[in-house]
């Protein structure tokens, strides 16, 4: 991998010829690790003002300085489409939040259920996590990560605009496809969603149950392949 095809995810807002001093990470893997040298290129982007071709200007062990110098990409809107997952061990939930990511969601909120194994979250890990995946499959964004909410609490104020699928395993609904628009995703937890969960959430009008398919998934591969059939032919 050469410098050139670097992307990181830098502090806003960049403009041209503005100064982007890196932290001690990007800056240990820009000098140590892809040894960079002064006057190399590689492309950045803070989430708000687009992608930018960016030069390295000064460079020691501990911090690197960046130059802006032109944007290559404009800001683009990307997918309004959230996942609440119900939480899993560390690794799934690992796993969960770099593909979600990959996958084009704005929003992670994890959830915790009567089933779920976990109750909480490491979320600076989730969000370095998140931002890893949004610098290598070349997103202008990285979603913002949540913390984890009771199901109950997080249906109490569920937004009245945003339509909410739930993964219902049973198949009691239609095969989830492409929506726009303000979505979310729910999937539950490896032993599923009890009866008086389904029930509770029914009762918010937001809610459509759907099914993912014939075959009964792991919950993780669940919220993976639930988020494809749902926003794979978003832009
Ligand atoms: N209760 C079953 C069990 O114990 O194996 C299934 C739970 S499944 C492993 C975990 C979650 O994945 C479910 O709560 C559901 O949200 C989702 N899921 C798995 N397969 C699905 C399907 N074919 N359709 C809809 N949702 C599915």
């Amino acid at each position: 991998m050469s410098v050139a095809s670097i992307r990181l995810f830098v502090p806003s807002p960049l403009r041209e010829r503005c100064e982007i001093a890196l932290g001690e990470a990007q800056s240990h893997y820009l000098a140590n690790v892809m040894r960079a040298a002064a006057g190399e290129e590689l492309r950045v982007f803070d989430g708000v003002s687009g992608e930018w071709r960016a030069q390295v200007t000064k460079i020691s062990r501990k911090m690197v300085l960046l130059t802006a110098l032109a944007q290559t990409r404009p800001q683009a809107p990307e997918p309004d489409a959230w996942l609440c997952f119900a939480l899993l061990k560390r690794a799934k939930t690992d796993m969960v939040v770099e593909k979600a990511t990959e996958l084009g969601v704005s929003v992670i909120q994890p959830v915790i259920t009567a089933r779920t194994n976990a109750d909480h979250v490491n979320l600076e890990r989730l969000r370095a996590i998140a931002i890893e995946a949004a610098e290598q499959c070349e997103r202008l964004e990285v979603p913002e990560i949540r913390p984890p909410l009771p199901l109950a609490r997080l249906m109490v104020d569920w937004p009245v605009e945003r339509t909410l699928f739930v993964a219902d395993e049973r198949r009691t609904g239609a095969l989830l496809g492409n929506r726009d628009g303000r979505v979310a995703l729910m999937t539950g937890p490896e032993g599923g969603f009890t009866e008086a969960e389904l029930e509770a959430i029914g009762r918010t009008p937001q809610v459509t149950r759907v099914s993912l398919g014939a075959r009964i998934l792991r919950a993780e591969t669940a919220a993976i392949a639930g988020l494809a059939l749902l926003l794979a032919a978003r832009p």
